[in-house]
């Protein structure tokens, strides 16, 4: 388990799993704009671009 903080929940992460065990958590974000890192240093405590990652449910 990574404590990814904000990333965790966040619908830019994946965890990419490697044949050795460790994973690792890279945002997708960053191949779209450069201000974010392709793999942040985690934990995230605060991020601009952080969406979560189920929206709520629509109402009318
Ligand atoms: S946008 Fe921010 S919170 Fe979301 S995965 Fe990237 S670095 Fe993490």
């Amino acid at each position: 388990m990574i404590a990814a903080g904000l990333c965790a929940s966040c619908r830019h992460a994946r965890v990419n799993q490697t044949r050795r065990g460790p994973s690792y958590l890279r945002c997708l974000l960053a191949s779209v704009d450069e201000a974010y890192p392709r793999y942040p240093r985690l934990p995230v405590l605060r991020c601009a671009g952080y969406a979560p990652a189920e929206d709520p449910p629509a109402g009318d």
